[in-house]
Parts: structure tokens; sequence; C-alpha cells
């Protein structure tokens, strides 16, 4: 029992108060985006409203004053997250982003012929491709660490796969397709051990949890403002210090440089080395609102909740025998990937749309997670703090609906 009365939550949000289909909006696609509070819609209009100017180059008044509160934010995600510094957070569009980043800029720097880069068998698309894409340009190696039945990480051939020529780690810190938690801090010791850098994906991981960057140990963390309750289009990466100051820039442009001339330039420090261009400030005002909104609840009632709705869930699907959940690891997150007997998931999200509810269907951009499944998608429902047990009943009733019209 929580201290979480979703009722007085969701008047927060006002998005779940809409009804689609004709019925009340049941939203179960929190993996994909989280919905956003009234106070981060009202930090959005505020800043265009009353502070809009670019930041970090002008004396007037406004460029100050927005200046102050971007780098407020900045402070406000270093706590959050528990780095030691402000200027460990970078700025991104997003977690592709920030991954992207350091792909390009620490594997251009570290990353050579027959090196090899690892990553899981329940990677996201955007912690593949772009360690993809670093491998061929640099004729370097993707190895994939495989997984057990239940959807968890093989440890023992994780530990048998980080070899002599293993120089990046990549892996997720909670599955968006099967909710596996990954046992983060001790995948970055051993990879330690080895002097193997470890990047952290977060993106499913920030909303669910208590984040502690310095207690994981990893030298990067990618993660969404979005799938944290704040705007599209913004994000962040963490870095350690001495890791981030040795990488090369990722972007050329303006706030990156001290000094240009047309023969040579200098570049900034961080974190404005890795902040080229004038950066998305309303929506960073937007996440710094969103964090602020959370930490009000605070993540371990938010965590307490969620959980009670995934074993309300798993109680209510695995009472079904026509139904088959994907992931049944130990200590998951709060989503359920699910077959109902063979119907094809886009089907069943079809109907399932149509009764108001909001569940995801497909690969989840997981595709190679699907293939050595041997399916083809699957039916994603994934939960928010702002969810209730009544809405996984409509759910279930749902399901009965598929099933009368597919069986
Ligand atoms: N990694 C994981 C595990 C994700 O779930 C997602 C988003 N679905 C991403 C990375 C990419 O995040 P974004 O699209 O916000 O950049």
């Amino acid at each position: 029992v929580t201290g979480i009365d979703p009722e007085k939550i969701r008047v927060d949000f006002p998005i779940l108060g809409r009804k689609v289909h004709n019925k009340p909006l049941v939203y179960f696609d929190n993996a994909a985006t989280t919905q956003k509070p009234q106070v981060v819609i009202d930090a959005l209009v505020n800043y265009y409203t009353g502070l809009n100017s670019n930041v970090h180059r002008g004396v007037h008044y406004l460029s100050q004053q927005a200046t102050v509160a971007f780098e407020e934010v900045r402070e406000k995600i270093q706590h959050f997250v528990n780095a030691r510094f402000s200027h460990e957070i970078i700025y991104t569009r997003g977690c592709t982003e920030s991954i992207n980043l350091v792909a390009a800029s620490w594997g251009r720097a570290n990353i050579g012929q027959g090196d090899e880069i690892l990553i899981s068998g329940m990677e996201h698309h955007s912690n593949i491709v772009p360690w993809q894409m670093l491998c061929e340009e640099k004729g370097a190696a993707l190895k994939v660490c495989p997984l057990h039945p239940d959807g968890s990480l093989d440890m023992q051939a994780y530990a048998d796969m980080l070899g002599e020529k293993t120089r990046m780690v990549a892996i997720t810190h909670i599955s968006n397709t099967l909710g596996t938690v990954n046992p983060v801090k001790e995948i970055t010791r051993m990879a330690h051990e080895k002097g193997i850098t470890v990047l952290i994906d977060g993106a499913q991981a920030l909303s669910h949890m208590k984040v502690d960057v310095q207690d994981i140990g990893c030298d990067f963390y990618a993660f969404s403002a979005h799938k944290v309750y704040g705007p599209m289009g913004i994000g962040g990466l963490y870095g350690r210090e001495e890791v981030l100051n040795a990488m090369p820039p990722y972007q050329g442009g303006g706030e990156m440089i001290k000094n240009v001339t047309f023969e040579k330039t200098l570049y900034n420090e961080l974190p404005f080395k890795f902040e080229a261009g004038t950066p998305n400030v309303g929506d960073v005002i937007g996440f710094g609102a969103a964090i602020d909104y959370i930490s009000g609840i605070g993540l371990d009632q938010i965590g307490a909740w969620e959980h009670e709705l995934l074993a309300y869930a798993t109680e209510k699907l695995s009472a079904d025998p026509l139904v088959r959940i994907i992931g049944t690891a130990p200590g998951k997150a709060s989503l359920i990937s699910f077959l109902i007997n063979g119907i094809h998931p886009y089907d069943a999200g079809t109907i399932i749309d149509h009764m108001g509810i909001a569940v995801r269907t497909g690969t989840h951009c997981t595709q190679p997670l699907m293939d050595s499944l041997g399916i083809s998608g699957t039916i994603r429902a994934s939960f928010a703090f702002y969810n209730t047990k009544q809405e996984i009943d409509r759910l279930m009733e749902a399901i009965d609906k598929v099933k009368e019209f597919f069986l």
C-alpha cells in the first residue's frame, strides 16, 4: 500500500480527462512517452510568454534571466541523477542523440580496427545502430550478450564476452520491451575491472526509480525528458568529467568555442564543448518543471504504486490461459508485453484502441530481440503512477473483446 492516490494525481494531467473513440482515455503507452502535467505545460507557456531570449550571449536582462534558468535546470538534473558536477550534464535532443554523441565523439577517438563493442540482446535500435555505424567506419565488431528465456541478461555469458578487445559496453538500464531491470552496477564493475568504458541507456529508468550515476559508476548515462513527464526534443547525457574532457567535440558551431580564427579554433570547456548552436531553452525549462513535479511526489512512492499496478496486471493476465506474457524476469519495471493466442498484435491493438485504450503494438524498436524470440511483435501495456487498477480491468475487458472478435 502506497501513499499515492492516482485520482488526485490524475487532475494534474489534463490529457487524462479526454475521451478517445467516445470512451475515457486509458493511457498505457508510457514507455513510448509519458503525459505532461499542467506545471510542465505552464512552464513552457511562461517561458515563451515572459522570458524568451537566447542564452549565454546577451548582456541584456532577458538573456541573463534565461541563462540563469537554463543553467539552474542543469543543476537540477545533476542532483536528480547524483552527478558530481553540473558540467557533467550535456543537453541533447534526447537519449538517441546522447548515444550518437558518444559513438561519434568518444568512438572516433577510442575505437580502432579489430576492437569490440559489447551490447545486449534486448537493446533498443538507438543503442544498436550508432554502434553499428561506428563499427562499420572503424572495422570494429559489434558483440551481443545473450538473454535467459525469462528476459534477464545472461551474466555468465557477459563475463565471458568481456575480452581483450572489448572497448565499450553499452547496455540498457531497463528494457522497453521486456521490462527487465539490468544489474547495471555489477555490469559496470565487471567492465571497469578490465578497463572497459560503460554507457548505460537510461531512457526507461529515470521515471521509475532513483538513479544514482556515481553509485552505478558508469562513464555515460543517456536519457530523454519526454519519458520523465517532460517535453519532447530535450534530454541529456551524463558523462564522467575525465572521460568528457578527453573526448573531441561532437558538432561544431557557436557555443562550443572559446576563440575562432580561420586557422584554428579553441574549444569551449564542459559542458559547452558538446553543445553547439542555440539550445532548446524552453524545453530545458519544461524538463526542470517535470523534475520538480516528480521529486515532489517522490520516486519511492511512484515506484511502489507502479509495482502494485504491475503485480495486479500480471495476476490478471496470467490467469488468462490464452495470454502469453513475454518477459518474466524477477524485479521487472512496470510494463508488460504479451500475446493473445496467436492473434497478430496489430489486430489486437486495433480492437483495444477502439475501447479507448492506448497500448503499443509491434517490435518496440527492438527488432533483433523479436527475431531472437521468434515473434513478430507484442502488445505492450506500460504503466505510470497516474494509472489505476480500474484501467487494468478495462484492458482485461478489451482483451475479452479481442478474443470474441478473432477466436
Ligand atoms: N532506449 C530505450 C530503452 C528506449 O525505450 C527509447 C525510447 N523508446 C530510447 C532508447 C530512445 O529514446 P528517444 O527516442 O527519446 O531518443
